[in-house]
């Protein structure tokens, strides 16, 4: 569904990405692991059309994207949670869901999407006419999720978005993840700090470091592996 091929990405001729390649079949639930600083957020920004790459490939359902715009990109059905939310602070929870569903295929949906998003947070649907400004890390990191969700993605990308949240709330959005990704069929590829969250409710996991894939494989075979154990999860 998503072939990147040796992607170079700079900014300002300072290069943050190192001949990158990533796999994403139809349906997988996989994540994108490392350090800060590893590439995590340039790698998503550059599929979803917000950087161009200097060197290599993207294709998206076997059409190449990597020199096409954001917009263009989004009503392929490629959607973008990224870490800092997209969300308007003097706007409603109805609103700011609203503002997800701009790439047209996604339209006639909008009442479908709606209801699923309520029904994945029922505390956004409380909050439906409340500001986004007057909700709490937690409800606005659901509110992020669910803005992406309605364009009816057939993939979504998200930015760490348990960045910050206390444990309980962590829990409660990866969880959530899981249930779009099992009732939806929607392909997603996470990008997290969180790596034992992240291996435990994915299939398939790469590790980035210094802008390089220096591992990739099954997410239990990450989590039992000795280099992810020692640096990764204090094991
Ligand atoms: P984090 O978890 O801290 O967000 P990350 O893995 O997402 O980290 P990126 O944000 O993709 O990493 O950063 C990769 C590299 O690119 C880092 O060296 C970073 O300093 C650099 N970088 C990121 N954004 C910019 C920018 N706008 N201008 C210049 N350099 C940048």
């Amino acid at each position: 569904m998503l072939n990147i091929e040796n992607l170079d990405v700079f900014y300002d001729g300072l290069q943050a990405l190192y001949s990158v390649s990533l796999e994403i079949r139809p349906e997988e639930f996989v994540c994108i692991l490392g350090p800060n600083g590893a590439g995590k957020s340039t790698m998503l920004q550059t599929i979803a059309g917000m950087l161009v790459p200097e060197q290599g490939t993207i294709l998206f359902d076997n059409q190449p994207i990597h020199k096409l715009a954001a917009n263009k990109i989004a009503s392929l059905g490629l959607a973008l949670v990224p870490e800092e939310g997209w969300l308007f602070g003097q706007m409603s929870v109805e609103e700011n869901l609203l503002m997800g569903a701009y790439p047209k295929p996604s339209r006639p949906k909008i009442k479908r999407q709606m209801e699923f998003v309520f029904d994945l947070f029922p505390i956004l649907a409380e909050r439906r006419k409340q500001y986004e400004e007057t909700l709490s890390g937690g409800e606005r990191q659901m509110l992020a999720v669910g803005r992406g969700l309605m364009s009816n993605p057939k993939m979504l990308l998200l930015d760490e978005p348990s960045l910050g949240l206390a444990p309980l709330v962590v829990k409660d959005i990866l969880s959530v993840l899981v249930r779009i990704n099992r009732e939806e069929k929607t392909t997603i590829l996470l990008t997290e700090q969180n790596i034992f969250h992240a291996l435990k409710i994915s299939q398939r996991g790469y590790l980035l470091e210094n802008g390089k894939v220096v591992m990739q494989g099954a997410s239990q075979q990450l989590l039992g592996n000795e280099h992810i154990k020692k640096n990764y999860l204090g094991l």
